[in-house]
């Protein structure tokens, strides 16, 4: 049976399953998690943690260093470094609960053990257009961020009062980058009560703010500074296009997560509305588009990258070099020329 979020219904189901029992449950988020992927599986593990259920935080591959100053002591454990220990995490766990993610596609190579594992999934996130492959499903996209999400749900089955500082702690670190600093991603003012409530528990939000984005490395500043220089753009189009090869990001001693916020740059440009950046891969080019306004950056990444995420910030990939990613892109921009004119912003 698939539960999808049906008000009431899904809460006391999720009730019957995290509070009473102490269970074994595994957290897992999406490949290259970000800021809320993290904050949400933390927040939400603290949470079932201090209720006294054995938490464990599974991620498919590497996540940043601006990622690695929570206080929380919960042990998140990267699939493509400790591929047994997380087998053995799937095979003794007896919930899965999935975050920040919709589709079993988005957690790349640990796809086929999320669709074998056998107990029961929970699904928590805020992207649009879900598949159905969990057995509980609360599927909100008018929120910023699944942390606030996060928030909502524990509010509802009722272990608000197990949120400790470490969980509140995580939990506004994804709201406050899914939201680039409560700059977008806002459409209620639940926001900003749950983000009150957060604060309640005594968090140092500048601390936290300065932990993310104010640790560069001077290799990661100089790599913004040269994506930025040879920066396309389209005025007509109002767009604008990054993009990084292999032996630039080399050339800049590349770490995970140093090109993240990059396409964002762009949209500081008066007039620009949709920005893109195409950064190299083997075999394959990923792609991130963020837009202002009405543009749907999820449409546009969906019909040509394979991708999808939110209207304003979403993703993809393709199987052309980069060169030819970024012929494709500019010939696009041609086709979706009346939509960018015409989008609000
Ligand atoms: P980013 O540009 O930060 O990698 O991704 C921005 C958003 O786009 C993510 O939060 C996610 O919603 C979406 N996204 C990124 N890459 C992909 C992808 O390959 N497939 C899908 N469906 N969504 C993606
Ligand atoms: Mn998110």
């Amino acid at each position: 049976m698939v539960l999808k979020n049906t008000g009431n219904e899904i809460f006391s189901a999720l009730k019957g399953l995290l509070v009473g029992a102490r269970k074994k449950i595994v957290l897992v988020t999406h490949e290259n998690p970000d800021g809320d992927a993290i904050g949400s599986a933390i927040g939400l593990g603290e949470v079932l943690k201090s209720y006294g259920h054995e938490v464990k935080i599974v991620v498919p591959n590497a996540y940043p260093d601006f990622l690695k100053w929570f206080s929380s002591e919960l042990e998140i454990v990267v699939y493509e470094r400790k591929r047994s220990q997380v087998v053995n995490i799937l095979k003794e766990a007896e919930l899965m609960i999935c975050v920040d993610f919709n589709e079993p596609k988005r957690v790349d190579r640990l796809r086929k053990k999320l669709l074998e594992f056998s107990n029961p999934k929970i699904l928590i996130d805020h992207h649009p257009n879900p598949t159905d492959f969990c057995d509980y499903m609360v599927s909100e996209p008018s929120y910023s961020s699944t942390a606030e999400l996060v928030y909502d749900v524990i509010k509802n089955i009722d272990l608000k009062g197990n949120i400790t500082h470490h969980a509140a702690e995580a939990l506004f670190t994804g709201i406050m980058t899914d939201t680039g600093s409560f700059s977008h991603n806002i459409s209620s003012p639940n926001t900003f009560m749950v983000v009150a409530k957060l604060m309640e528990h005594g968090i140092d939000t500048e601390k936290i703010h300065a932990s993310v984005y104010h640790t560069f490395s001077v290799h990661r500043m100089k790599l913004l500074g040269h994506s930025l220089d040879k920066m396309k753009v389209f005025p007509e189009f109002r767009s604008a296009v990054i993009w990084l090869s292999q032996d630039e990001l080399k050339a800049y001693s590349f770490q995970p997560g140093d090109i993240e916020g990059f396409v964002n740059y762009p949209l500081s440009i008066n007039n620009i509305v949709f920005s893109a950046l195409f950064m190299e891969k083997k075999g394959y080019v990923k792609a991130s588009f963020r837009s202002k306004g009405s543009f749907p950056a999820n449409e546009f990444a969906q019909n040509h990258f394979s991708g999808g995420g939110h209207r304003n910030a979403a993703g993809g990939e393709i199987k052309l070099s980069l060169e030819e990613s970024l012929e494709k892109f500019t010939q696009l921009l041609k086709d979706y020329s009346h939509l960018l004119t015409e989008t609000t912003n």
